[in-house]
Parts: structure tokens; sequence; C-alpha cells
């Protein structure tokens, strides 16, 4: 290493140094307050998210996997019932599904956008589907008006993951819509990295159904309305107070720091053309109507692996998302699934490579990032 200081692939510590004054004083309302379970904050970011998705009702839990969770069980996904989703994502996308007995059924992805083929979604269906569950994944949201309206027909449940899309817009069939603001229920995970993160774990659902908003409400207190009467048997998953005051301040800035993160993206692009990487490299390709809000920058990469050893002696840290995909993992091998099944899935597992990305990344460092391609490239 030649005098480069090593870039990271995300770092929070320069994001808190922007919001550190307003954060401490949030947190010592909360702690003068000591209201700590659904107290004011989560009922004043329950209102502010809802109103910032444009959907009715937003339920806080504990993280994005109990909000999958919990929105299966609202719809009442049980043994016998399958989810249609797809194999390219984080695990708890399918881990919901199985957790409660269900059966996920994988649709293959995009080579371009790595989102669910939409358009092989309905074939997929069948008598036992319960819901379609796409994920927006890196920060793109699916063509969801091509199942909308087929799904809504045959009373099959719409649950988006948007876990990676905060802040994400699509034109759906003339309106601009939020992600989440599209099915019947959608998820969002506030894990630190992610677009609009708290400090700890913590997850929402959103939903613009009055009836499940109160089946979600009851299911994340042991599936309680009235204390001490269980109407069945729920989870224990609220938001914490505490990082409901911390997301409040950050929901104020998320907007700005989503297009730091697109001006990020499209200095990536102008830099691969520029030292002409595009014969090795493919960026993430930004789809039609849709507005990317980058939660990673991934591109397929020509000898990925080698390129990641390169980077890394460099001291620039890459990621891969994913290096295995779900119908593979031996968890969910009783599935039946095998190699081959879902060969573009298969495929990005070998190629992508997720560069540092997060709004304080510098052109310089971006420039040193891609400098260091070139030279992986041409050695
Ligand atoms: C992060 C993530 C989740 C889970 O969120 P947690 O808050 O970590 O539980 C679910 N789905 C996707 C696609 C994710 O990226």
């Amino acid at each position: 290493m030649i005098g480069l200081s090593s870039i990271p692939s995300f770092d929070l510590k320069r994001n808190y140094q922007r919001v550190k004054w307003e954060v401490l004083r949030a947190l010592e309302g909360v702690l003068e307050g000591q209201h700590f379970i659904l107290g004011p904050e989560v009922k004043a970011f329950e209102g502010e998210f809802a109103s910032y998705l444009g959907v009715d009702h937003a339920i806080g839990c504990a993280s994005g996997s109990d909000a999958l969770l919990l929105a299966l069980m609202a719809i009442g996904v049980g043994p016998g019932d399958e989810v249609i989703t797809t194999p390219f994502t984080f695990f708890a996308s399918t881990s919901c599904i199985s957790r409660l007995g269900a059966r996920a059924v994988y649709v293959d992805v995009e080579p371009d956008t790595y989102n669910m083929r939409m358009d092989m979604v309905m074939d997929a269906v069948t008598d036992k589907t319960k819901a379609v569950l796409p994920v927006h994944i890196f920060g793109q949201m699916c063509p969801l008006e091509q199942i909308r309206g087929p799904l809504k027909e045959r009373g099959i449940s719409l649950i988006e993951d948007c876990a990676q899309s905060f802040g994400a817009v699509r034109r759906v069939d003339g309106e601009l819509l939020r992600g989440g603001a599209v099915g019947d229920i959608s998820c969002f995970s506030f894990f630190p990295t992610k677009n609009l993160g708290c400090y700890g774990d913590g997850g929402l659902v959103a939903t613009g159904d009055e009836g499940l908003a109160g089946r979600l409400r009851s299911l994340r207190v042991h599936g309680s309305t009235s204390t001490y009467f269980h109407d069945e048997v729920g989870l224990n998953s609220r938001l914490d107070e505490i990082q409901a005051a911390i997301l409040r301040v950050r929901l104020r800035h998320a907007e700005e720091w989503n297009e730091e993160r697109r001006a990020i993206a499209e200095r990536y692009r102008m830099l691969f053309a520029a030292k002409d990487l595009l014969e090795w490299v493919t960026p993430p390709v930004e789809a039609e109507g849709n507005r990317h809000v980058f939660h990673q920058y991934v591109v397929r990469a020509k000898d990925r692996d080698a390129l990641q050893s390169f980077l890394a002696e460099r001291g620039i840290t890459t990621r891969v998302y994913y290096p295995l995909s779900l119908h593979l993992q031996p968890c969910f091998r009783y599935l039946g699934y095998k190699e081959g099944d879902f060969p573009v899935s298969e495929m990005l597992t070998r190629e992508v490579l997720a560069l540092p990305m997060f709004p304080e990344l510098t052109p310089e460092e971006q420039e040193a990032v891609v400098a260091a391609m070139a030279d992986f490239y041409r050695r």
C-alpha cells in the first residue's frame, strides 16, 4: 500500500458526526421522560413515517426480520401455504416463510436490476399461494404494477420487503409511489446500515388496511388488544422508544442522504466510462420509472473474487451480496430445489460485487476505488 488510507464499504461514524447534537438532545428527552416501551416517540415516529410513505398505518416492531414475520402472521400464513419470493436476497426474506411452516416458491431474477421477474410470478401461482413477497433489492423497486391487479383478482396478498429501499420511488400506473405504498403490507428494517437506520435493531410494518393494522398492533404485543387478555399467540416485538427518538432525527435527513447516494452512483458510472472499464464491469441499471436509492452499489465484475482480493490488498473493502442463492442454502434443502433451477440468481452470486457506498464517501475515495479496478484489469 502506497500512502493510500483504507476505504471502508460503509462508515457510520462519519454520518453520526452530522447529527450528533440532534441525536443527543432526542436521547435526553427519552431519558427524562422514562417511558421506554411504546411511548410518545414511537407514536410520533409511526405517524411521521406513515405520512412520509403515503400509507395510513405504520406499526413499529423490533427488526426487519420481525416485520416480515408479523406481516405473514397478520394475513394468516401457515402450514400448507405457499409464498412466492426471490432466491437472490437476504436470508430473512425466506426464513419468515419457513418459520411459519409455509413453503417458499422461488422465481428467478433479472440480470440487470437483480429484482424478481414479475413476468414469471403468475405462472408460479397455485391454489396454495397465499402471498407474493418481492424484495426491492439494493434500493430499487420491482415493477409491481405488473402483478398487483392479477394478484388482487385471485385474493393473494402482496407484501413488499422494503428493507433495502427506504426512499425509493416508482411511477406505478401513472402515479408516483414510494416503495412500501404499492402492496397490501410493506416491511422495513432500521438495521444501522440501512438507508434509514437506527443505532441498534428496529423495524416497521406499514399497511393501508385498517383491519390488518389492528391485527399487527396486537401481534407485536403477544396477540393482545387488552392487557393480559390474549386473542391469539403473537410476539414480543416492539420498536424501542430510544430507537424511535433516533429515527425521528434521522428521518428528517434521509432524503438528503439518499440524494447523496444517487450522486455517488452517478459518479461511479462516469468514472467507469472515463477509465474504459465497461468491458469488465457492468454497473447497476436504474429501470425506467424508478428512483433508485442505492442502498448498495452492486456491479457485475469479471473475475470477481480476484478483483475483490486485489482491492482488499489496497485497503478497499468490498462485499459480496449474496454469495449463495437461497434455494441452495443447506437449511432450505428440504424445499427440493437444485443447482441450475435459478440460473440468473446463481450467475449473480458468482459475479456481483458491492463497492463502497455511503452518503459521506468522497469523490477522491471513489476515484481511488475505480483507479484500483482499472489497475486490476490492466495488470
Ligand atoms: C436487512 C434485511 C432484512 C432484515 O432486517 P433486520 O432488521 O436485519 O432483521 C430483511 N430483508 C432484507 C432484504 C434485508 O436487506
